[in-house]
């Protein structure tokens, strides 16, 4: 018999909308960490791919018409749709096995194959893009400045970057963990991973971001930021480190 002081397990459950997958779904949770725990019934997404495709689709409503380039995706539930509903969908990995610029087979992946791409020096040509998407990749960046004048270029006028950043410094400002020094990584605080879609390592945790990350896109590349935080429960969206910023390259008016 359980005692009467033991914890209840923790449990939290929700009927709506999955802005990831489109469908009626229920949103669950079996730890308190929603960030990580609350999923889509349907698809299986949490709360940052259902909070970057609600902005997707509330700023670029015909994003399925829209030339799309998205740097290393990781298959989620977001990834797999733009490359299923989009016809001019681009994937790209930083692989540095192959050239860059070269198309990399891979079967396995959705996407069938994959453009090999340094985010901080491109191969693609001015005005490629309606749209560039990043999810939870700008905090692995050495050179993030160099990276988001690179997706500004790319774009077309009237496009915009849509990306996911964990903003982790809250109240302080944006802190780098790691540098390159001639090819080498030196690290500045105690080294952290994430997940690599492509590597069995982890990514290298490079920069801890604050809300200054808005200022710092916009001064490297000219681009209008956003940031926008949402907490819509009937579209799952509710838990920590899930802002979405946009970044608008806006059409100058021929005057
Ligand atoms: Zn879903």
């Amino acid at each position: 018999m359980p005692t009467s002081n033991a914890a209840e397990p923790f449990s939290f459950t929700h009927a709506g909308l999955c802005p990831a997958c489109d469908r009626d779904a229920t949103f669950s949770a079996d730890g308190p960490y929603l960030r990580s725990t609350l999923r889509c019934s349907e698809c299986g997404a949490v709360p940052r791919h259902r909070a970057i495709m609600r902005v997707i689709g509330q700023n670029f409503p015909n994003w399925r018409k829209l030339s799309i380039h998205e740097s290393s995706p990781g298959w989620d539930p977001v990834s797999k749709r733009l490359k299923a509903e989009c016809a001019d969908y681009v994937a790209s990995q930083y692989d540095t096995s192959v050239p860059f610029g070269a198309e990399v087979p891979a079967p396995r992946l959705p996407c069938g194959s994959y453009r090999s791409e340094n985010l901080e020096a491109q191969t693609f040509a001015n005005g490629s893009f309606d749209l560039v998407i990043t999810q939870d990749v700008f905090e692995h960046i050495f050179e993030p400045g160099k990276a988001i004048a690179e997706i500004a270029r790319t774009l077309k006028p009237g496009g915009a970057t849509i990306m996911t950043v964990p903003i982790v410094m809250k109240t302080k400002p944006s802190r780098r963990r790691a540098r390159l020094e001639r090819e080498v990584v030196v690290h500045l605080l105690e080294p952290q991973y994430h997940g690599n879609p492509i590597g069995t390592d982890g990514s290298l945790v490079v920069i801890d971001w604050g809300y200054d990350i808005v200022h710092y896109l916009h001064h490297h590349s000219g681009l209008s930021f956003m940031m926008v935080q949402i907490d819509d429960i009937d579209h799952g969206i509710r838990g920590d480190l899930i802002e979405v910023l946009v970044g608008f390259k806006r059409s100058v008016p021929d005057l």
